[in-house]
């Protein structure tokens, strides 16, 4: 009895240990991945998942006035429903990143889908127009075996990020308290994050507080490949 004792204790070991590496956000088994880029430099990166969706105007017409660019990680999905949208990001000078094609969770699926997912998205953000690098983020920050080794293999950057305020449900409801929680802990070389493609209004509420805040602070912000530059 006390042999498979052990043996269950190893197991249950192993499946914590896995756990916290696919949900970690500095650390995967491959490739490379950025939660934040070293820096002295007060530059940061504004960085929105999910969407395109029909807020995507509202949105721009925001970063539009506050001169700013971001960070865009769109599922292939909504980018087929919403094309117009996409090729708006692009023609307004933002960036357009890979957040798969649909959003499930990415462990523990095939090479197969794992490809599919990451393609038909790439192809997606190029029909929108985006030239540059393409860069990825991992749907709710999952990732475990398959996917990095896709990613290491095919010579594409893991983007995380180290500010994310509507991770606490005390502060995601109040667009005060996120720019606060986003202003104590941004530093140089930061990668923010915030959910602005559906009914966060309090988030989209947060995007010109932090922006003008940060401003204030003598930050300036970059897409995530220009913020990339400073590492
Ligand atoms: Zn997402």
């Amino acid at each position: 009895m006390k042999k498979y004792g052990l043996r269950l204790f190893g197991i249950l070991l192993v499946v914590v240990v896995l756990w916290h590496v696919s949900r970690s956000r500095t650390f995967q088994l491959f490739g490379t991945l950025y939660a934040r880029v070293n820096t002295a430099q007060k530059v940061v990166a504004l960085t929105f998942d999910d969407g395109p969706t029909s807020q995507t105007d509202s949105i721009l017409a925001i970063l539009r006035d506050l001169d700013s660019k971001a960070t865009f990680f769109v599922t292939g999905k909504e980018l087929a429903m919403h094309s117009l949208e996409g090729q708006k990001i692009v023609l307004a000078g933002h960036q357009l990143g890979n957040h798969t094609y649909s959003h499930s969770r990415m462990v523990l699926k095939t090479w197969d889908y794992t490809r599919r997912e990451i393609e038909k998205t790439d192809s997606l953000i190029r029909l929108a127009g985006y030239r540059g690098e393409i860069l990825f983020r991992p749907p709710n920050g999952k990732k475990l075996f398959v996917l990095p080794y896709y990613l290491q293999q095919t010579n594409r950057k893991t983007i995380m990020w180290d500010v994310e305020p509507e991770s606490y449900a005390n502060i995601a409801n109040d667009s005060k308290k996120i720019t606060q929680n986003v202003l104590e802990n941004t530093k140089p070389g930061s990668i923010i994050l915030l959910h602005v493609m559906y009914d966060r209004p309090e988030s989209v509420k947060a995007i010109r507080q932090i922006v003008n805040g940060l401003k204030q602070q003598g930050y300036t912000f970059k897409t995530v490949s220009e913020l990339l530059r400073y590492h």
